[in-house]
Order: C-alpha cells, then structure tokens, then sequence
C-alpha cells in the first residue's frame, strides 16, 4: 500500500454525524430543540468526550449514533454503515443507569448480550467468563447484583457490552454515581481495557475533569438549542490526572465554556 492511500484510510472516520438535528413536543404541545446542526467525528482509535450541562442533547445524540431512535435531519454514519432504527451498528453502549437485570447472575448479566444470536451456550458462557476475568471480576460470576459494590456493578455493565468485541463503545456518564476514587479506578480501567481491545470510544459527561482526563477531543455542548460551542483537542500523553498542572490548564478552559 502507498503511504498516500494509507494515510487516506487511517483519516475515514469511524462514526460521522452530519448535521443532524432532533425536536421534542414538550407537554404543554411546545418544541424542545434537542439537538440543531451537531456535526463530528470519531477517528478510529479516539476517546471523543461529550461535555455539557444536563439537557444539552447528549443521550439523545448518543442514541441517534446507536439508532435507537432517529434523526430529523441530518446523517450518521458508522463505519461507512447509514445508521437508522431499521439498521443498527455492532457497537457496545454502557448506559446512564447500568441497566444490570437484578433476577440475573453477573454471568448471565453479561450472556444476555449474546443470546439474540445463534451462538451455543457454551460458548456464550466461555466468552462472558473470559470478559469477567478480563474485569478482574473472575470469583464473581454466580453474585447478583445487589451482592456487588458500585464498582463492581460497573464492571459488569462494562463486561456487557464488551463481550459483543464492539469496535466502539458508547458510555453515557456510566460512572456518575460512584465515589470520587471509585470513579478515578474506572478511568484507569477504561484506558487499559481501550489499550488492550483497541475500541474507539464516545464517552458523555458533565464533569469538566472526567473529559480532561480521559478525551483526545472534548465536544462543547450547549442547551436550547442543543449545539456544539467547542471542539477542544486535548494533547497530553496518558495517564493523566487532574491535579496535573497541565490538565489544570484545560480543566480551568473548559469550565470557562460550559459556564
Ligand atoms: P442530556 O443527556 O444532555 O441531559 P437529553 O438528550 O436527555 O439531554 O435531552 C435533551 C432535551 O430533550 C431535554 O430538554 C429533554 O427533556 C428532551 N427530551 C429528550 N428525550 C425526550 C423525549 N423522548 N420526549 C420529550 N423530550 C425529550
Ligand atoms: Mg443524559
């Protein structure tokens, strides 16, 4: 391959969002304008973060990336693949709340990914026991989730969505619940599984210092109309903390714009 066309497939982004827009009926029979105009991209590779204060349209993007719900306007594509309802992309999405079934082992937490498809049991049980391993979770399989901490929980919503093997992972503030230093161990275990597996990841927050920590690129998101103020490149090697001088920098600019 020449290095011209080689550096012609390392730049096709993985997921485009082209000026997509989404509106809402509110009760009172208004418009909420989610969402107007938000175009970005995600290189293979990259931790895209999405900041911005509650409201801002961030679940809404994340499930028009994921085709859970449409578009008004505008274009998402992953991996060259149009998104729509009707055609969803292979990517793992770690939600807001960690969804994890409470009837469910930790183990079939994680199987339930899997049993829409054709595979055997017995396989689906080896990949979701190699997951937990991975997870550090490997004395865990057969705990309810009432019977884990919240890190471990994360854990296992984490495991879900990597036993698919997802070239992207979506995360909508999957650790906005956890203590100050749990949260900071599952920055660290984001970047080491991200090492290890090579996904590409959008992660959403409104936390100034979880984006300058764990982003190549913080998106700026404002409310009303949900739109993007900023897309602010963040180029410090890894692991970062936020008591860094240099991460204090970006942390104060970043703050600066979500107001
Ligand atoms: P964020 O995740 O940034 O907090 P959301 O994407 O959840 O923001 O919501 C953006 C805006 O759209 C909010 O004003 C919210 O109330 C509204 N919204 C989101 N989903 C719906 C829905 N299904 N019906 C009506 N309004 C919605
Ligand atoms: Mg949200």
């Amino acid at each position: 391959m020449n290095a011209a066309v080689a550096q012609i497939i390392s730049e096709a982004p993985i997921v485009s969002v082209q000026n997509v827009s989404r509106s809402f009926q509110n009760t009172e029979g208004g418009e909420i304008n989610a969402l107007s105009d938000v175009s970005f991209d995600l290189q293979p590779g990259e931790i895209v973060a999405l900041l911005g204060p509650s409201g801002c349209g961030k679940s809404t993007l994340l499930n028009i990336i994921a085709g859970l719900q449409p578009a008004d306007q505008g274009v998402v594509t992953v991996d060259g693949l149009h998104v729509t309802p009707r055609q969803m992309p292979t990517l793992g999405y770690v939600f807001q709340e960690d969804r994890l079934f409470p009837w469910r082992t930790a183990l079939r937490n994680i199987t339930f990914s899997l049993e829409a498809g054709s595979m055997p049991r017995a396989e689906r049980d080896a990949r979701a026991k190699k997951v937990l391993d991975l997870m550090d979770l490997t004395g865990f399989a057969k705990a309810f989730p009432h019977q884990l901490s919240g890190g471990m929980r994360s854990r296992v919503a984490l495991a879900r969505s990597l036993v698919l093997d997802p070239p992207i992972l979506l995360m909508d503030e999957p650790f906005g619940r956890l203590d100050a230093q749990t949260r900071s161990q599952m920055h660290g275990e984001v970047l080491r599984l991200k090492q290890l597996l090579g996904m590409s990841i959008i992660f959403v927050t409104h936390d100034v210092d979880e984006a300058a920590v764990l982003a190549d690129r913080v998106i700026v998101l404002e409310p009303r109309p949900g739109r993007i103020k900023r897309i602010q490149p963040i180029s410090l090697p890894r692991p970062r903390s936020s008591s860094d001088r240099e991460v204090i920098d970006y942390i104060r600019e970043l703050k600066q714009l979500v107001g």
